[in-house]
């Protein structure tokens, strides 16, 4: 038994292990799943996920149980002083640039059932819950893993590869050796989630209490449930926090009582806002909080273990079908790392803005971003934008810098053969090659579409909305309203290479110069020689 070596060994089925094993269990690779606790984690967490996620758990076959447990912001994210005076204001209604709601909130057991469900119903993963890992050996081809099962006994269990999702005191971190950075930012919080019994509009949806006598979060916990958290002043300890009568007492000045709520945990938390400085080392690779932790307060630590998910799955399916080399699992922590810094630098700038127990200080601030108009861009500190600055991402050429490279793409709804819905549903998923105004086919010689074709890309050339549908190309896709050929068109370009993760690899101003691209790409996933190894 310990003799078989599976292609992927996961540790850890929190929402990012659940989400690499659906991924990569999806592509027909041989998943084990090694799980500590023998029953799923019951208790709420995570709350909040963006409309990129939401594109990614649609890829990954659940997008429609996951809008099941969720409910889509209506309105804004506001930030208010104790005087009302609005603060921030950040415009979470409506539908984002992925074709999911910008915002949505679940509570994490609902939402890891459904991941759970997804990933344990194919027949390449295997979960083992009760399985603590205590160990690994690393060897030429694969690694061994040791693990204490729900009777106590050793087992031993080989793969090819293996990714720590094992959460904030990762065992697979600990093993892979690298150096922690911590911005030092710790601040303790009771999380109080409840059940009202009532059943009503709560308006704002979610905001933060920005007073200094004691700032408090106030936001959906999914459906049918609410989330109070308030800051710990500097003469309280956890132990007087964290308990019943403390939550009760802090939940009465809004109304919130025994007769119309009930109280399903409160707990204490410390956050803060670290990540390590390497993902990958040889077989071995990090996702998740064993990778990254960030305060909550941009929802976005879950959020940013999914990316690195998807990230690590196509990358992972292109070495184990022998379609890129090993080498190519070096550019995750560049792309990813990069990525994750500006979603902690970012949940850190909006944690200054409530964490503030100072009465003048806290004055000062309400000052600064009222004068700022509440504006995100200009109440907080200048970021730079969320892209994917290093690794498969074309770099074009020093005067002619490629502008959409890194960048997420969009997603909008397209008409093909009669038929109309979102790019995913209608195209698929995989590596895509988007045209205005050419068949990308027509432009490319065999050898790429050779090369493409064993990435199993898709081939969209967009045309315009036409007023008699049956007049459209029959290859062809059709943007329904503004689409695909506005966004190449305000970028000045004709062609876009966007990734199985939605970040587009690179773009073209002329059609002619794909061919280019392609090449790029090909060194890119297989390195200078352009030849896969093995
Ligand atoms: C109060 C709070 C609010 C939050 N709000 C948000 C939010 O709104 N949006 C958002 O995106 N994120 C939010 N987060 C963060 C989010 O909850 C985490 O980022 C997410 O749960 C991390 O998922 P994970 O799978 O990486 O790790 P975990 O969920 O911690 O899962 C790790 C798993 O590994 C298992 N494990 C550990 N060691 C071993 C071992 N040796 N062998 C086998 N198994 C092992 C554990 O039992 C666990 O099941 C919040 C967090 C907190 C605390």
């Amino acid at each position: 038994m310990a003799e078989h070596i599976h292609d992927v060994a996961v540790v850890g089925f929190g929402p990012v292990g659940q989400a690499c094993a659906l991924m990569l269990g999806r592509a027909g690779h041989d998943v084990v799943v090694l799980e500590r606790w023998p029953e799923p984690y019951a208790l709420p967490r995570a709350v909040h996920f963006d409309h990129e996620i939401g594109r990614i758990f649609a890829a990954a076959g659940v997008g429609a149980q996951v809008k099941k447990v969720t409910d889509p912001v209506p309105d804004h994210y506001e930030w208010r002083a104790a005087d009302g005076r609005t603060l921030l204001r950040i415009d979470w209604s409506g539908l984002g640039p992925s074709g999911w709601p910008v915002a949505n909130f679940f509570s994490q057991p609902e939402l890891e059932a459904v991941l759970a469900e997804g990933a344990a119903a194919l027949p390449s993963v295997r979960v083992n819950r009760g399985c603590a890992v205590t160990g690994l050996t690393e060897h030429a081809d694969h690694v061994e893993l040791r693990a204490t099962d729900r009777t106590g006994a050793d087992r031993a269990v080989r793969a090819r590869y293996v990714i720590g999702a094992d959460g904030a005191n990762s065992t697979v971190r600990e093993h892979l050796g690298t150096p922690l950075v911590d911005l030092g930012f710790y601040f303790d919080w009771l999380i109080v989630d409840l059940i009202p019994h009532e059943q009503g509009q709560w308006s704002p949806m979610n905001w933060q209490l920005c007073d200094p006598v004691r700032p408090t979060t106030i936001v959906s916990g999914g459906p049918g449930r609410r989330r109070w958290e308030f800051l710990r002043l500097a003469e309280e300890t956890v132990e007087e926090l964290n308990t019943l009568d403390t939550a009760w007492r802090l939940l009465a000045p809004w109304g919130r009582t025994p007769a119309n709520s009930t109280i399903e945990r409160h707990a204490v938390y410390t956050f803060q806002a670290r990540w390590a400085e390497r993902w990958h080392r040889g077989r071995l690779l990090l996702a998740g909080d064993a990778a990254h932790l960030m305060p909550p307060f941009a929802g976005q630590g879950m959020c940013s273990g999914i990316r690195d998910s998807i990230n690590l799955a196509w990358k992972l399916d292109l070495v184990l079908r022998g379609v890129a080399p090993e080498e190519l699992l070096a550019t995750y922590t560049r792309e990813r790392g990069g990525h994750v810094r500006h979603a902690i630098h970012m949940s850190v700038e909006l944690g200054k803005v409530i964490c503030v127990l100072d009465p003048a200080a806290a004055e000062e601030r309400n000052r600064r971003m009222v004068e700022a108009g509440a504006v995100p861009e200009r109440a907080l500190p200048p970021a730079p934008p969320p892209v994917l600055a290093d690794g498969v991402v074309h770099r074009g050429r020093p005067d002619r810098p490629d502008g959409l490279a890194g960048s997420l793409s969009p997603q909008f709804t397209l008409a093909h053969r009669g038929r109309s819905g979102l790019f995913d549903d209608l195209v698929g998923h995989g590596f895509a090659v988007l045209t205005a105004g050419v068949d990308p086919r027509a432009v490319l010689s065999a050898a790429d579409l050779a090369f493409l074709d064993s990435l199993g890309a898709h081939y969209v050339p967009i045309v315009p909305a036409s007023a008699d549908e049956s007049a459209d190309d029959a290859l062809g896709y059709a943007d329904v309203g503004p689409g695909y050929l506005d966004y190449l068109a305000e970028h000045g370009r004709r062609a876009v290479i966007v990734r199985p993760d939605f970040y587009v690899y690179g773009s073209v101003a002329d059609p002619a110069e794909l061919p280019d691209l392609v090449a790029a790409l090909r060194t890119d996933l297989l390195g200078e020689s352009g030849i896969r190894s093995g």
